[in-house]
């Protein structure tokens, strides 16, 4: 049997076919460097531009620098085993010189090659810190109360709401929401914010935590790119009662539980039954169980306790409901309606 032999064409060694992997090896060019590659970071937050789009980065330099680096040396896709090492100096603050050392093989043949890259580092204000820095805002979420005023405690939390939220969006990658700022006014809290997802996500996440009702009122401020520009006003009104307000209506006295997607859930005070509240006149209220004074139990008689008022240490006889266990010597949580004068067990 024949051995049929090829010649490399080149170099006149022993081939397969065509070109010995030798020439081969030597006739592409397997390693291409770009000489030089910019990178835009934003001084203030380290964001990084590429084209017109910014992003997060949470690289350390020495990593960034790496990166770059590697974007900036192209291998032909024949290469294999790449082994990859680099040093780097700052010739000027704002320059970065790579030396980058390539080990590898193509078509069997070790390859190494050197090169050089120079990072030229430039600052610009990122989309986001511009616009944060220029106080942008495309709305606002006004925090009020249906015929009261939000309490400390619902400022706070909608403050708390509204950094939840951006930061849950930031770390999704929505750059371009957040919140301008928050200030105080005198009928509750005022949370500028820089989209209209945010604000959206904002008073959606507050309605389901304090309830109320949210109304949006768009405003028409001007174009861009041929689009119409809005900015919204949303309104949160809080519902009239918070958890634990007690109110009186047609002589039932109802604790506030919590809301249900618009619904009020209130604990009857007479029955002893939790309840949906259905009643469209709204009542009037007592005050909040937080707020209770307790008392002794003096004696039962039937379904009127006697209990010693302790603020003016004489006896007051109320009425149990028959759903309440309540005995002597124990001490018992109430509110006074003073309209009434009655004093209203709470539980
Ligand atoms: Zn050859
Ligand atoms: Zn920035």
């Amino acid at each position: 049997m024949d051995i049929k032999q090829n010649i490399c064409p080149k170099c006149g060694g022993p081939s397969e076919e065509g070109l010995c992997n030798n020439c081969k090896a030597e006739s592409v060019d397997w390693i291409i460097c770009d000489e030089r590659v910019q990178c835009v970071h934003c001084p203030t937050c380290g964001s990084l531009r590429h084209g017109n789009t910014w992003t997060d980065s949470h690289l350390e330099r020495e990593e960034l620098i790496f990166n770059l680096s590697m974007d900036a040396v192209h291998l032909h896709e024949d290469v294999m085993d790449v082994e990859v090492s680099y040093k780097y100096h700052d010739p000027s603050p704002n320059r970065t010189s790579v030396g980058v050392k390539v080990n590898g093989e193509i078509y069997g043949v070790p390859v190494e090659s050197t090169c050089r890259v120079l990072i030229v580092w430039s600052k610009e204000q990122c989309d986001r810190c511009s616009r944060l820095a220029g106080s942008y805002y495309s709305g606002t979420i006004q925090l009020r109360a249906d015929g009261r005023k939000p309490d400390d405690f619902e400022k706070e939390r909608a403050i708390q709401i509204s950094q939840k939220c951006e930061d849950e969006l930031q770390e999704v990658g929505e750059r371009l929401s957040f919140v301008t700022k928050s200030e105080e006014t005198k009928d509750g809290v005022d949370i500028v914010i820089s989209s209209h997802s945010i604000g959206d996500f904002i008073t959606r996440e507050i309605k389901k935590q304090l309830g109320g009702k949210v109304t949006r009122h768009p405003k028409l401020i001007g174009e861009k790119k041929g689009r119409p520009v809005y900015r919204i006003t949303y309104l949160v009104r809080l519902p009239r009662y918070r958890k634990g307000d007690v109110f009186e209506n047609r002589d039932h006295y109802y604790e506030v539980r919590g809301y249900d997607s618009n619904q009020l859930w209130v604990f009857d005070l007479k029955e002893g039954a939790g309840k949906v509240y259905k009643e469209n006149d709204d009542g009037r209220l007592i005050g909040n169980v937080s707020d209770s004074e307790s008392a002794f139990v003096n004696y039962i008689e039937g379904d009127v306790a006697g209990i010693m008022d302790p603020k003016t240490y004489e006896n007051l006889e109320c009425i149990i409901y028959p759903w309440l266990e309540i005995h002597e010597g124990q001490e018992v949580r109430f509110l006074r309606d003073y309209e009434k004068e009655r004093i209203i067990f709470v539980g």
